[in-house]
C-alpha cells in the first residue's frame, strides 16, 4: 500500500502519495513565492497562515490524483524538523490528525535527510555510504552518510546559508524573490572574475562555511559602506551580471572545494547533493568536473526535487522498514541550533 507524505517546513505546502518502489502516484505543491516576494524573504507568520489554508486541499489533491481512498494508505509521513515553527506545526498537526482519523501509523521525517534522499531517488544504484552536501535556503551542511538515516554532521554554515546569500544578493540587485534562479540567470552573461569576492574558510581544515562576509563584499561593491538604500540605485545590467557571476563563482568554489575535501578525508566513493541551490547549473557542472578529476561519483538531486517537495519524503519508507514510527504526541523540532 502507498504512503502519504506531507511537507510544510518553509514556504511550500506539499503532499505526495508513493508506493514502496517510490513511484509517485499523486503529488501536489502549492508554493507561496508570490506571497513573500514583496518582503524579499519568507515571513514566518505569513507562511504559517498560508500553509493552514492550503494543507487540506493539497493533501486531497495528491490522494485524488493517486486514485486511492484513505483506507488504502499504509502510513502518513511528515517533516517534523528543521524549519519554521509555525510552518512545521501545520504539517505535523495535519499528519497527526489524519493518522488518528484514518488509524494509520505516523512517520517523522528530517527535512534535510529528505533533501539528500532525492539523490537516491534519482539513482539506479545505492549511493550510500557517501558524503552528503545540503545546499538550501536555510542550510549549507556536509554529512558523512552511512545510510539514508545514519548521517554524521561534519560541518555547516556558521552564519548565512548559500541559498540565503543568493536571495540577499538578489534583493540588493532588485532581482525579486526567490533570488537564486534570477542571480543564476544573470550570472550566465556576466564575467565570473570581474570582482574578486572572498571565499571564506576555503582552505581551513574543517567543514564549516561562512557566507556573510561574501554578502557584505557584494554590498560594498554595489553601494559602499554605510549606505542603506538599494532601491533607488540604478545599476547597469552588465554590472549586475558581473556581480552575479562573480558572487556565484565564489559560492561555488567554496562548496566544491569543501565537498571534495570531505570525499578525500572519508574515502567515500559518492557525493550526493540536494537542496534548492543544487538546482544551480554552474554548481552542477563544477561538481561533475571535480568528480571526474578526483575520481569519485556524484549524484545531484533532479532539478524538480531540489527545492521543497513531498516526493523526497519517500525516505519515510526507510524508516518504515526499520519499524521506526513516531508517537502521536510528536512535536516539531525547528532546529535553530547547528548540527542538523
Ligand atoms: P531548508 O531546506 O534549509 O529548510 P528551504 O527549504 O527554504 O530551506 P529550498 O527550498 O531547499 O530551501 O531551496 C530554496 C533556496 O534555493 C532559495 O534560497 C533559492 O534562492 C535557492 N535556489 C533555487 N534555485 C537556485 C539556483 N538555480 N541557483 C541558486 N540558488 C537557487
Ligand atoms: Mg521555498
Ligand atoms: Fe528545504
Amino acid at each position: 500500500m502507498p504512503i502519504l507524505t506531507i511537507e510544510s517546513t518553509c514556504d511550500e505546502t506539499a503532499a505526495a502519495v508513493m508506493d514502496d518502489q517510490c513511484r509517485v502516484l499523486g503529488e501536489c505543491i502549492a508554493t507561496q513565492e508570490a506571497l513573500h516576494e514583496r518582503f524579499g524573504g519568507v515571513v514566518p507568520e505569513v507562511a504559517a497562515r498560508a500553509h493552514l489554508e492550503r494543507i487540506l486541499p493539497v493533501i486531497d489533491t495528491a490522494i485524488r490524483q493517486a486514485g486511492i481512498s484513505p483506507g488504502a494508505i499504509e502510513a502518513i509521513a511528515v517533516a517534523d524538523r528543521p524549519g519554521l515553527a509555525g510552518s512545521l506545526l501545520v504539517g505535523v498537526i495535519a499528519a497527526k490528525t489524519l493518522a488518528i482519523a484514518w488509524e494509520k501509523p505516523l512517520v517523522a521525517i528530517n527535512h534535510l535527510h529528505a533533501h539528500l534522499y532525492a539523490c537516491q531517488l534519482a539513482s539506479d544504484e545505492v549511493v550510500y555510504p557517501c558524503i552528503g552536501l545540503v545546499v538550501s535556503g536555510g542550510h549549507t551542511s556536509l554529512y558523512h552518510c552511512t545510510s539514508p538515516l545514519d548521517l554524521e554532521y561534519l560541518g555547516g554554515t556558521i552564519d548565512d546559508a548559500a541559498g540565503e546569500a543568493f536571495d540577499k544578493v538578489a534583493t540588493m540587485l532588485s532581482l525579486g524573490f526567490p533570488g537564486g534562479p534570477a542571480v543564476a540567470k544573470l550570472a550566465e552573461t556576466g564575467n565570473r572574475s570581474a570582482y574578486r569576492f572572498p571565499r571564506s574558510m576555503i582552505h581551513e581544515d574543517h567543514f564549516n562555511f561562512s557566507f556573510s562576509g561574501l554578502k557584505t563584499a557584494v554590498r560594498y561593491a554595489i553601494v559602499g559602506p554605510g549606505q542603506q538604500d538599494f532601491s533607488a540605485l540604478k545599476i547597469a545590467e552588465s554590472v549586475k551580471a558581473d556581480i552575479s557571476a562573480s558572487f556565484e563563482a565564489a559560492v561555488i568554489d567554496v562548496l566544491v572545494n569543501k565537498s571534495r575535501r570531505a570525499i578525500a578525508k572519508y574515502g567515500c566513493p559518492y557525493l550526493i547533493v540536494g537542496g534548492g541551490v543544487a538546482a544551480n547549473k554552474h554548481l552542477r557542472e563544477k561538481l561533475l568536473q571535480a568528480a571526474a578529476e578526483d575520481g569519485f561519483r556524484v549524484t545531484i538531486a533532479p532539478i524538480n526535487l531540489c527545492t521543497d517537495n513531498a516526493v523526497m519524503g519517500a525516505i519515510a519508507w526507510e524508516k518504515i522498514r526499520r519499524s521506526d514510527f513516531a508517537a502521536l504526541d510528536l512535536d516539531i523540532t525547528p532546529g535553530l541550533q547547528r548540527g542538523f
